[in-house]
């Protein structure tokens, strides 16, 4: 056994080496007999001490490389990031996680943070290690199951090794500790975000890659989770967060609050707001709605809060069930410039938004945060389709005005059509805009074209079939380009591919489709 004992060694990677495995059976015994049959063992699992080698009868106990061939897979670190085409750093393999429970002791008037998050997951492959997405911030401490893990920092990776390697399918626990005073990210095209100042506190709006500025998580759409965030703050402070409430718990100088998401949610979604809020609660039918506005937009509150339910009802009418727990919408203060359609609370920046804006957010609970991205270069999925329900707005608003006053969403697309090849509403294509463009005009406008391009050629019946189906049957996941693609064609009976490509992939202006 030596030659292959010595390749099988070099095979095994050092923690596969935990594998406990009995001691060799002597000369005599392995002329005599023959070699025990080998124990089934699904792949990923970690043989008992002794067990593998067993006697059974007069058979000899085969040694530890004949019982690697059975197919142990050898441990590995999962990748530092799921090969997203625009950030391919985003993300780790090698585990799904389930859920992150955030604890956070928020100071002021410094916005320093003491945080802990523990983080529960299945591992997808056999684990040597792992890594999480954390951008700057002091890690203290990272636990695996209760043990500690050696960890390192490279870029925005926190890689981890756990004390025990995971076992394919072992769901386990990860909890780091850290602290630290978080930033915001800043990008060209995609402004400031991440963890944001606020004059009173902080607002985190993380779309595509800032939740790092200020947890550590699996930062790609593609594993999304529940949450749970406590979220302590100086009594004069208070915390809006995705999700449901539960009663705030008021010590002698600070209170923490406590804020559930119990749906799936894309970690870019994730969102807590520190600061001085006015809070009105309400429902849309059964479902609670909660809407919470900086002071200084006191006044805005209410016109939001009954905007937010009437939408809600009528969007619940277009494109079937509300997706989550609770509705609702925050206005805070940082003037960034834009809104972004947090889970269950979309958060509108610096502004008081018209109603074509909440459609916009409050349709993204549907397109885009309950059927989430596969991969970001398919953004139109988001984009596009929230934009089309601002047409559809336009259209139910105006159906009962006169003719000439009605406002379609084939005249817009017709408004729209007439405008210069060169315009950047047509470049670059959506369905492939680009790191850069991810938030360009032509993934908005040229998006929404092309499901209206769609609407026409298949009929109003298949298309919101097809629409109320994307949603129905990706409830709580992910999709594709393709996919959606594959569904229209389904729910229509007719063949696509051109119209698609002519809206989606195509340079310049479309012409035939
Ligand atoms: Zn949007």
């Amino acid at each position: 056994v030596n030659a292959p004992r010595k390749q099988a060694t070099a095979a095994l990677t050092a923690t596969a080496l935990l594998l406990v495995i009995g001691a060799t059976a002597d000369a005599a015994e392995l002329s005599a007999a023959k070699p025990c049959p080998l124990p089934k063992r699904p792949p990923g699992t970690v043989s008992e001490p002794g067990q593998a080698l067993r006697r059974t009868g007069r058979c000899v106990p085969q040694e530890r490389e004949r019982i690697r061939t059975v197919g142990i897979p050898p441990y590995t670190d999962g990748s530092t990031g799921l090969g997203d085409p625009y950030f391919p750093s985003a993300g780790n393999g090698g585990y799904d996680a389930k859920n992150y429970d955030v604890t956070l002791a928020y100071r002021s008037p410094d916005k320093h943070i003491d945080a802990v998050v523990k983080m529960t997951a299945t591992a997808t492959q056999a684990l040597s290690g792992f890594s999480l997405d954390l951008r700057g911030l002091r890690v203290r401490s990272v636990l695996v199951d209760g043990l500690p893990a050696v960890f390192r920092r490279e870029r925005q990776e926190l890689m981890v090794t756990p004390a025990t390697p995971l076992p394919r399918g072992r769901s386990f626990t990860t909890v780091v500790r850290y602290s630290g005073r978080p930033g915001p990210l800043s990008g060209p095209m995609l402004g400031t975000y991440g963890w944001i100042p606020t004059q009173d506190g902080i607002l985190t709006l993380s779309e595509p890659d800032g939740t790092p500025t200020w947890m550590p998580v699996n930062d790609h759409p593609r594993d999304k989770a529940t949450y749970t965030f406590r979220v302590t703050v100086p009594n004069w402070l208070q915390v809006i967060a995705n999700g449901e409430p539960r009663p705030p718990v008021r010590g002698a100088a600070t209170t923490t609050y406590t804020w559930v998401e119990r749906s799936p949610m894309a970690s870019y979604l994730a969102m807590i707001a520190i600061g001085r809020f006015r809070t009105l609660r309400g429902r849309a039918g059964s479902l609670p709605v909660i809407t919470a506005v900086d002071p200084q937009y006191a006044g805005a509150a209410g016109k939001l809060h009954r905007t937010t339910i009437a939408v809600l009802n009528w969007q619940r009418s277009l494109f079937g069930r509300y997706p989550f727990a609770t509705g609702g919408g925050v206005i805070d203060d940082p003037d960034v410039g834009y809104a972004l359609e947090t889970q269950e609370r979309p958060v509108y920046a610096g502004f008081v938004p018209d109603t074509d804006f909440i459609v916009h957010e409050l349709a993204h609970q549907w397109f885009g945060n309950s059927v989430s991205l596969t991969a970001w270069p398919d953004i139109w999925l988001n984009e596009g389709f929230a934009t089309y329900a601002e047409w559809l707005w336009q259209e139910h608003r105006t159906a009962k005005a006169k003719k000439g006053r009605r406002d379609t969403a084939k005249k817009i697309f017709t408004r729209y059509y007439r405008q210069p090849a060169d315009s950047p509403i047509f470049q670059p294509p959506p369905g492939q805009p680009g790191r850069r463009d991810l938030f360009g005009f032509s993934v908005y406008i040229r998006g929404a074209m092309c499901l209206q391009a769609l609407r026409q050629r298949i009929g109003d019946r298949a298309f919101f079939r097809t629409l109320r189906a994307w949603i129905a049957e990706r409830r709580h996941g992910n999709g594709r380009t393709a996919d959606f693609v594959a569904l229209a064609e389904r729910q229509s009976g007719r063949q696509l591919d051109r119209l698609f490509h002519a809206w989606l992939y195509a340079k310049g202006k479309p012409r035939d489709w």
